[in-house]
């Protein structure tokens, strides 16, 4: 879009524009629909021990069902949740989610991890939200993992807040795609965090360029230096494996290991 004003077709890019926003509303409706039908669902992938190579806990990721197109990926709809605020009822939409498959594996005792919008994190009665959601179905919320993006809004102080807040109530807060984007390190310091995911973007070049390897190295390094555990995304061949295994890191996630797959299959994995 922004080519095409830059190339001064200013009608050009009106009408793509609206085109877009008219797209994004029929989206957007869709998926409040969607939402109340419950054709968004959960799928399962299993996060690995390094050095045991067991399954030691699982992280949710949304997709949606759609009646006519079929299985639609969250890329496709996250950011339009996150632009319309729609992002504060899909994470407790999730959570409500998350709590019902707990509820029926009482002997699934991992750790599982949620992705939450940090646009929901600004809202003062976020955290209380999605507490409640937890103890309605009595599940403890220290073996929930929080996982949140850095983005814009994360260094907010309200945000830095809300994370504390979700801290106290026991949750385990991770920086996902940590490495990605705006990052900046002293999100590290700034932020109650125990868990870091390191991007997929660090290991996708690791096996072709040494100073890829070190970089990746030198991350992991940091975040052992601060005691918080260090999770390692996107481990796809087993060339890649190899030397992320060289790394001390704690998990490992990834297709050289899983997929993310439907609830009952990642369980019965167990
Ligand atoms: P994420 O939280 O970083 O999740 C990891 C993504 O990387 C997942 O994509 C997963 O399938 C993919 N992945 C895992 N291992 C590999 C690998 O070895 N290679 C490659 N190429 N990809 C791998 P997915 O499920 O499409 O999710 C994309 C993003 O959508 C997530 O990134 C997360 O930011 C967002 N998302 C997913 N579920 C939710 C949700 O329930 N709520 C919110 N707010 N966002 C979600
Ligand atoms: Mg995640
Ligand atoms: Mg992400
Ligand atoms: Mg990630």
């Amino acid at each position: 879009v922004a080519k095409e004003q830059k190339r001064g077709s200013g009608e050009v890019f009106r009408e793509q524009f609206e085109h877009e926003s008219r797209h994004r509303m029929t989206l957007l409706n869709n998926l409040r629909i969607a939402l109340e039908k419950k054709e968004l669902f959960l799928m399962m992938q299993p996060k690995v021990a390094l050095k045991s190579s067991m399954v030691c806990g699982f992280e949710a990721l949304i997709r949606w069902n759609h009646p006519v197109h079929g299985l639609i990926p969250p890329t496709a709809f996250i950011p339009t949740v996150e632009k319309s605020g729609l992002n504060y009822d899909l994470d407790l939409y999730v959570a409500e989610r998350i709590c019902e498959i707990l509820q029926s594996w009482p002997q699934m005792n991992l750790p599982v991890s949620i992705n939450i919008s940090a646009n929901s994190l600004v809202h003062e009665s976020f955290v209380h939200d999605l507490h409640q959601v937890f103890q309605q179905y009595r599940i403890a919320t220290n073996r929930i993992q929080i996982e949140v993006t850095e983005n814009a809004l994360i260094h907010s102080d309200q945000s830095i807040v809300r994370l504390r807040e979700l801290r106290e109530h026991g949750f385990v807060i991770v920086l996902d795609d940590f490495g990605a984007g705006f990052s900046s390190l002293s999100y590290l310091l700034r932020l109650p965090l125990q868990v870091i995911k390191i991007d997929r973007a660090f290991v996708a070049e690791i096996t072709s360029s040494n100073q890829a390897y070190e970089l990746l190295k030198g991350i992991v390094q940091i975040v052992q230096g601060l005691q918080m555990e260090t999770v390692v995304e996107g481990v796809e061949t087993s060339e890649q494996l190899a030397l992320v295994r060289a790394l001390d890191v704690d998990q490992i996630q990834g297709f050289i290991y899983y997929k993310p797959s439907l609830v009952d299959e990642a369980f019965a994995l167990l």
